[in-house]
């Protein structure tokens, strides 16, 4: 709206943060030296007030941004990664704000009214949200109403950790048959816990089974920040069905779990896939084509009715075309197996890795992150790339190689993005003609210069 004299009119929202702007100048100027000892104990206790209640009105904007999705339409994969980004949060730190301001908002009104009022500082909310959260699944709202009232009234009067004694032990308080009762439930889930994969003619797997729900709570916080949406750096939607999202979060927890020290190794190394191929198929040109993209998935072996080749495959015999083989062997531990044509294995060569470690260090110190435009999830989610495939030529080498989520590892292989490096020796991305009819290189995510050391 604007005046006739042509001034904006703000909202009353931004006024009041202009006051108090204003009022904090006040008090940034005042002498504190001319309070007496009294006067200053009893203005830190008030100021502790004040930022509860500052803070609380902090999470209900929070709320506000979640609840209407503003940071995804800007682009951000969710309003945590928003608030880290533009905010300059912890991911974590961002995560906990905008699921304490999601709670206030729909399951803790007390806590919500205490802390509004000041009553509460935002550590003691966080406290207190948490000991209703880990509360079982098998406890009544009526119940839980109860625990966050007791919780609250002890806020206004315990320290932290005292306030998180008594939630860790909150059921047992509420209703000790109800405790005893919730043991037997949880060990009985417990025992009842089972996974099954099943797998189906094609090779594909399906999954089977149940889980307590503390087990389940964990996958839950797993899948939230992995399988979460990722817009293009355009803001093009990410394309992936929700299923399609949580399946590549799978993946990626098994793949660094796989990665991971104190992985248990299987026959004497470290837990390893093999796939039996061949020199020839290895090198088959295999260029993408516009039905790759519309299957959303990596490319198998042909369209429906070609011959399969069958000279690429897995330990248990199911085919993999050539693309995937390159895809596999860019980032991994290699056993050249040779087969002549009747699949007989004339030799097996040591197992070898294609990209040593001090250069994965080297790709990862320069490109900081997923290199594909836009994305940057950290490195240690991504696998080395060869840019010109070892396969066909191309050396191990810094200039070779560009770090790629698994996600876009399955992008540039089966999408027909291209890679290369520009003078400045940094990645550069080529989309394929059904993405951009121009195909204007895009430039590289990069890690924001405070992380580049
Ligand atoms: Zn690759
Ligand atoms: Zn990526």
């Amino acid at each position: 709206m604007t005046w006739s004299t042509g001034t904006t009119l703000e909202h009353p929202a931004r006024v009041a943060l202009g006051a108090i702007d204003a009022g904090i100048d006040v008090l940034a100027e005042s002498n504190l030296w001319s309070l007496s000892d009294s006067e200053l104990l009893g203005l830190r206790i008030a100021q502790e007030a004040t930022l509860a209640r500052l803070q609380a009105q902090v999470l209900a904007t929070t709320r506000e941004v979640e609840a209407r999705g503003a940071a995804g339409k800007v682009g951000a994969p969710s309003t945590a990664g928003w608030l880290r980004g533009r905010c300059g949060q912890h991911y974590g730190a961002a995560k906990r704000e905008v699921q304490l301001a999601v709670e206030l908002d729909s399951t803790l009104p007390v806590l919500r009214a205490a802390f509004a009022t000041g009553e509460v500082s935002l550590t003691h909310a966080h406290v207190v949200a948490d000991g209703i959260r880990v509360l079982p699944a098998a406890v009544d709202a009526a119940t839980r109403a109860r625990g966050e009232a007791l919780l609250v009234e002890e806020a206004k009067h315990r320290n932290v950790a005292a306030l998180g004694r008594l939630a860790a032990r909150l059921i047992g308080v509420l209703d000790p048959d109800g405790a005893a009762r919730l043991e037997r439930e949880e060990a009985e889930a417990e025992v009842n816990e089972e996974f099954t994969l099943v797998h189906r003619y094609d090779g594909a797997r399906g999954f089977r089974g149940q889980l307590t729900p503390e087990d389940g709570a964990f996958i839950d916080a797993a899948l939230d920040v992995l399988a979460a949406p990722r817009p293009a750096e355009d803001g093009t939607p990410d394309p992936r069905p929700p299923g399609k999202r949580r399946a590549d979060a799978l993946m990626d927890l098994v793949r660094i779990g796989l990665r991971a020290p104190d992985m248990p190794w299987s026959g004497g190394e470290p837990v390893t896939i093999t796939v039996t191929t061949t020199p020839e198929h290895l090198t088959a040109d295999t260029t993408p084509t516009d039905n790759d993209t519309e299957c959303g998935l990596g490319s198998r072996v042909g369209s429906v009715g070609d011959p399969i080749p069958l000279d690429a495959t897995l330990e248990d015999g199911t085919p993999l075309s050539a693309e995937t083989t390159r895809r596999l062997s860019c980032d991994a531990w290699l056993v050249a197996a040779i087969i002549d044509a009747h699949g007989a294995v004339l030799d097996i060569g040591r197992r070898s890795r294609i990209v040593p470690a001090p250069m994965r260090r080297a790709v990862i110190v320069r490109d900081g992150g997923c290199a594909f435009p836009g994305c940057g999830r950290p490195a240690r989610w991504c696998q080395a790339h060869h840019i010109w495939h070892w396969s066909k030529g191309g050396p191990t080498a810094l200039d070779n190689l560009v770090l790629l989520c698994a996600h876009h590892h399955n992008v540039v292989h089966h999408h027909g993005w291209q890679v290369h490096l520009d003078p400045n020796r940094l990645p550069v991305f080529t989309p394929p003609p059904w993405v951009d009819p121009d195909q204007t290189p895009r430039t590289a995510w990069r890690p924001p210069p405070h992380l580049l050391i």
